[in-house]
């Protein structure tokens, strides 16, 4: 079997992994096999089966937490890619927010925690964090390091190649996998959905868990690493452009200082904008587009969470013909494509 996939990012690369894995003979065509191109370079690595996401397309739940319970082995069989699974503290400043995350929090049928049970869990909590939960299951990855333990799996299998049509690949079968780019490459509707995040620097041990927080109606997340780099993110803006702007890094470092003071000491080390790719029900496209034709595209704001279960699908399919009906709510034949 020969396999091509168009596209080097999360989720290109998890499916040449599972592939080669399997002994296919893989080749992945991407035009920037070393860069920082794709969305995985920005992302900040949460594991949160149960975000906002599961409202807007209530079938990704399962998908979501199947990929979940992949996580663990996915990680081991990279290596160290700062996987952690410390847990997420849900936290709320105002009683509006606490009003706002309480349908996520209630979702999950998490037991609320009050703010001094909350600083006991995370003592640099700022004393106005009024309510949240303990989310044991969402954990985090560094998604750079993940692509860099992939990419290294693939040695020598990556082309150095931009594609314009996916009829150039000669292959038995192909994978478009393309992130944004799968939209011009298969005519599927995947539009870019802009988010900037920041990566603060300082001495480690101010967070030991994921906060995903509400402060004053402006939501935001902080995800820490061991080496003390913590991770702030996310806008979403409907728009193309890659400008980081004066308005996005406010309302996240305003966020971030409400609900943890302590990190105004550290420093602003990067601000990055990428694009989520989207579909327009926000949910991933898996499955056949056409003869000897795959996709794997659109996985929008959980491209990370998703890679494990992605790869194992679509190796299913590739290899088989057959995969998990679980797949079946995300074919492309939803929207009229296949
Ligand atoms: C701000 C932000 C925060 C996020 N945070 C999280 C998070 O915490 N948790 C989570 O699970 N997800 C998160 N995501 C989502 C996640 O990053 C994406 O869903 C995921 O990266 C999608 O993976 P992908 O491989 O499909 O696309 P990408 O990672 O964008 O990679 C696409 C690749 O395709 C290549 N390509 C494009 N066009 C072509 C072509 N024509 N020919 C060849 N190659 C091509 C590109 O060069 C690139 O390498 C976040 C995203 C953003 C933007």
């Amino acid at each position: 079997m020969r396999a091509a996939v168009v596209g080097g990012g999360i989720i290109g690369l998890s499916i040449a992994a599972e592939l080669l894995r399997r002994g296919a003979d893989v080749t992945v065509y991407d035009p920037a096999p070393e860069g920082t191109e794709g969305a995985w370079h920005v992302a900040a690595g949460m594991l949160a089966p149960a975000g906002e996401s599961v409202f807007e397309f209530p079938q990704l739940e399962r998908l979501l937490a199947a990929s979940n319970e992949l996580w663990p082995a996915f990680a081991a069989s990279l290596g160290d890619v700062g996987y952690d699974d410390a847990g997420t503290l849900g936290v709320a400043l105002t009683a509006d927010d606490v009003t706002e995350m309480a349908r996520e929090w209630k979702h999950q049928g998490l037991s609320p925690l009050t703010g001094s049970q909350l600083r006991e869990l995370a003592p640099s909590l700022s004393p106005r964090v009024r309510a949240g939960v303990f989310a044991p299951t969402e954990r985090q990855v560094d998604p750079r390091r993940v692509v860099r333990a992939l990419r290294g799996m693939l040695g020598g299998r990556t082309v150095n190649r931009f594609v314009s049509d996916v009829s150039e690949v000669e292959a038995d079968v192909v994978v478009v996998a393309a992130g944004c780019g799968t939209a011009g490459l298969t005519g599927l509707p995947i539009r870019p959905v802009k988010g900037q995040v920041l990566r603060l620097r300082g001495e480690p041990g101010l967070l030991r868990h994921v906060i995903d927080g509400a402060a004053d109606g402006r939501h935001v997340y902080l995800v820490p690493r061991a080496d003390g780099e913590v991770v702030v993110g996310a806008t979403q803006e409907e728009r193309t452009d890659s400008t980081p702007t004066a308005g996005g890094v406010h309302d996240l470092l305003r966020a971030a200082l409400d609900l943890v003071p302590g990190l105004a000491e550290h420093e602003l080390a990067e601000v990055t904008v990428g694009h989520r790719p989207g579909t327009p029900d926000n949910a991933p496209v898996l499955g056949t587009l056409r003869d000897n034709v795959v996709v794997a595209a659109g996985h929008h704001r959980n491209g990370i969470l998703l890679a494990p279960i992605t790869a194992r699908l679509i190796a299913d399919l590739v290899l088989t013909g057959k995969t998990d009906p679980i797949i079946d709510d995300f074919t492309p034949g939803r929207f009229g494509c296949a």
